[in-house]
């Protein structure tokens, strides 16, 4: 019977090599069959002797190995190809010296290190020559011709195991099935190593532990089967930014006639009208002139950026130090790092709806249970309390609020904070205050941090100079740990906090160096006027609006950037808003975000940073969209 076991790739070489053939003296008939069920190939001279043989009883695919008999020429031919393709692989593959790979020459090799299936996968060419002179000394050594020897070696590599006599190789649970090998037919005895069926003298000083964890079983349990399989993690395929996705859902492509105009990006520098303080740029520029900054900072942020915080957001009442701020990258790093310090998966953590979508992206990604509170449209966009205590239980980890808010655009009075913090206070769960729009209020609103006001609930804040100070590329952002009983301290949240902050280093240092520039009054009259045009361009926007028909701003802005309009898309015809805002975009490339990617159906966010003309053309489109599409 003629048997060779092996995959489809090896078989073919090992035919037109010949190499095992004349090692091992067998001679190959024409076929290779296939077993589903082992996912290997055999050989054998019919179909009906391999199914014998084999008892494999599943149906076998035939393949046709080439005709080695005829054609010498072709066949010699061939067979250099294929060697050369061999050794430019293998020596690219395991770095191997070129020459040493040469088809003529003999190596020396001791037939153990086939055996060592670990070696063979971590070592060089180097460590197997030398390990091969101390074989001859031992007189451990056999001579084979480079090919044969190459494929034995890759294919221990592989993790597959060689027959001590002839060393036709194959997978080890193949030989664990038959007992014996499948090119000479020799017994193995899996449970003797192979330096004692090669050299037993030699092996009967070697102690019985020794013996048994070099057997051949064993041996072939120290190898690391690798292939290639680099996949994507499960954390990062389940990492979904649902903005993206929605405006990807939209598919249409806006009206070519008409110039886009993206009403719906949060960032204040998209249409170059709103920009950074002066003053904290030539800062910047005196900085990375001067070459001070190009070094790590602390972990926890340089101590005169966070000093700057802890200025600004003391209040009479309690005053914070440097030791209360981490800087980190943006408000977003800010938001990872709290909800990775203080959840374990299988959280939760109560969250505003609508709100910002990171919320949820992040904690997702953490494996924490989002639950949703309501913000009442007709109230302001105030927190529905009410709802608190029934989503709160003993793995409820914080309570985010975001204030000002994205994309209400609200802010919240101190009536309705210190409401907030009686129910936090009372269900004992910490706050995360999103404060990236602290300050940026209209006349008749105020700004109070949470921070400032909590006697007693934990507050962690995060900000950051996106939006405040025009720079969300900076990616210059902080949190403020306010915890005036020191709750947080029982449990270590601030300890690993801190040795979060050790992970990545944010954010770059040159820019670190502007925030006490930022906060000081040399940027002042920057901030002032970019809240004034904001509520400028706010107080436009609702007056056009309110003006169109199925439109409706039920709470006008009272901060941030956005208003929140809904509409009454059933009556123009639409489903939804957000087939509204696609149709929009398609009719006249006005891309607002629909409410559907804050949680809000039948409402539309507009961020009114551009200039006042573009906002002006974009409200006429919408009237216009508006009045084409009223259904009576
Ligand atoms: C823009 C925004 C952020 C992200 O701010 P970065 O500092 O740019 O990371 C976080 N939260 C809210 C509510 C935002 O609107």
């Amino acid at each position: 019977m003629l048997l060779f076991i092996g995959n489809v790739d090896i078989a073919y070489h090992l035919a037109s090599f010949g190499s095992v053939q004349r090692k091992s003296k067998i001679r190959m008939k024409r076929k290779i069959y296939w077993s589903p069920y082992s996912k290997r190939t055999l050989l054998a001279s019919t179909e009906q002797e391999a199914e014998n043989e084999t008892s494999w009883k599943q149906s076998y695919e035939t393949r046709r190995v080439p005709d080695q008999q005829d054609n010498t020429n072709d066949e010699e031919e061939a067979e250099e190809e294929n060697m050369n393709r061999v050794i430019k692989e293998l020596s690219q593959r395991f770095d191997w010296p070129k020459e040493s790979l040469s088809s003529k020459k003999q190596v020396s090799v001791d037939p153990i290190l086939f055996h060592e299936p670990s070696f063979l996968q971590s070592h060089s060419y180097e460590d197997f020559i030398k390990e091969s002179e101390q074989a001859k000394k031992r007189n451990h050594v056999e001579s084979m011709d480079t090919e044969s020897f190459m494929r034995l070696f890759e294919n221990a590599r592989k993790g597959w195991l060689s027959c001590p006599q002839c060393k036709g190789l194959a997978p080890p649970e193949e030989i664990e099935k038959w007992g014996w090998c499948s090119y000479c037919h020799a017994e193995i005895d899996l449970k003797k190593s192979p330096a004692e069926i090669l050299y037993p003298q030699e092996e009967e000083k070697k102690t019985d532990k020794q013996k048994k964890s070099d057997s051949i079983r064993n041996v072939s349990k120290r190898v690391v089967q690798r292939e290639w399989n680099v996949s994507c993690s499960k954390r990062a395929l389940e990492t979904i930014n649902p903005i993206r996705q929605l405006v990807q859902g939209m598919a249409v492509k806006p009206n070519p006639d008409k110039k886009l105009i993206p009403l719906s990006i949060g960032d204040p520098t998209a249409f170059g009208n709103l920009r950074i303080p002066r003053e904290a740029m030539k800062v910047l520029s005196k900085v990375l002139a001067e070459d001070s900054a190009h070094g790590y900072s602390n972990s926890l942020g340089n101590d005169v950026a966070r000093s700057s915080i802890a200025n600004k957001y003391s209040s009479k009442h309690h005053s914070i130090t440097k030791d209360d701020i981490i800087l980190t990258c943006g408000t977003s790093g800010a938001l990872e790092m709290i909800f990775n310090a203080l959840c374990n998966p299988g959280d939760n953590v109560l969250i505003p709806r609508p709100g910002f979508p990171l919320f949820k992206t992040l904690l997702d990604n953490l494996g924490v249970e989002v639950r949703y509170y309501d913000l009442d449209p007709h109230q302001q966009w105030q927190i529905r309390l009410e709802q608190l205590p029934k989503l709160v239980d003993s793995r409820t980890a914080a309570l985010v609020v975001n204030n000002p808010s994205n994309p209400c655009g609200s802010v919240f009075s101190y009536s309705h904070m210190m409401a907030i913090l009686e129910i936090a206070q009372r269900l004992c769960i910490p706050i995360v205050a999103d404060e990236v729009y602290s300050d940026m209020t209209f006349s008749g609103s105020q700004f109070f941090s949470f921070g400032s006001l909590s006697e007693y609930v934990p507050i962690l804040s995060v900000g950051s100079v996106s939006k405040m100070f025009v720079a969300p590329g900076w990616r210059l952002g902080w949190i403020i740990i306010h915890d005036r009983q020191r709750l947080l301290e029982t449990g270590n949240v601030i300890q690993g906090l801190r040795q979060l902050s050790m992970r990545m280093l944010v954010p770059s240092s040159p820019f670190q160096m502007v925030l006490p520039t930022l906060f000081s009054d040399s940027c002042k009259s920057d901030f002032v006027a970019l809240v004034e045009t904001l509520e400028d361009h706010a107080k436009f926007t609702v007056d056009s609006l309110s003006k169109i028909r199925g439109l409706s701003c039920t709470s006008a802005p009272q901060g941030s950037m956005y208003c929140m309009v809904h509409v009454d898309s059933q009556s123009m015809g639409f489903q939804d808003d957000m087939e509204w805002a696609t149709q929009l975009l398609a009719e006249e490339s006005v891309l607002v975000l629909p409410g559907q990617c804050f949680q809000a159906p039948h409402f539309f966010r507009i961020v009114y940073c551009a200039p006042k003309a573009v906002l002006n053309e974009a409200f006429s489109r919408i009237r216009r969209f508006c009045e084409n599409h009223q259904t009576n």
